[in-house]
């Protein structure tokens, strides 16, 4: 099995997997994560298929800046008066799926610093 046919973000990109899906671009998928930690918390992933945020900045820094205004743009349409961007990288920090991705997570009062 390929890198992209186990990876499980590739596999919603592709559509073999159910997402809610809030917003799209050319490069990047924006859906709502299947546990969210606050009232607005949706994953802004690239379609490519990189490890971590570094990778994709190493891959493409336009498809970077892509993911980043998208992140923008589920904030703005979810009417968030300020959000949170966390792309946690690695398993100490967190990360449980290796295909880069933004939280992007708001709704609430967000305290910091976060756990
Ligand atoms: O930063 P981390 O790699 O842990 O984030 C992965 C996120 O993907 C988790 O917040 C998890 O809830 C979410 N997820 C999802 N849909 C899946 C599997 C995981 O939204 N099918």
């Amino acid at each position: 099995m390929s890198e992209t046919e186990s990876c499980l973000f590739c596999r919603i990109v592709a559509g073999q997997i159910p997402a809610t899906v809030v917003a799209e671009s050319v490069n990047s998928l924006a859906f709502r994560d299947i546990e969210p930690g606050a009232p607005t918390h949706v994953l802004v992933v690239p379609r490519r298929h990189v490890p971590d945020l570094a990778g994709l900045a190493a891959a493409s820094a336009a498809e970077l800046a892509d993911a980043v205004a998208l992140a923008a743009q589920v904030a703005d349409d979810e009417g968030l008066p300020g959000y949170r961007v966390v792309a946690n990288t690695g398993e100490a920090a967190g990360q449980s799926v290796f295909h880069a991705h933004l939280h992007v997570l708001g709704g609430r009062s967000l305290t910091w610093p976060p756990g």
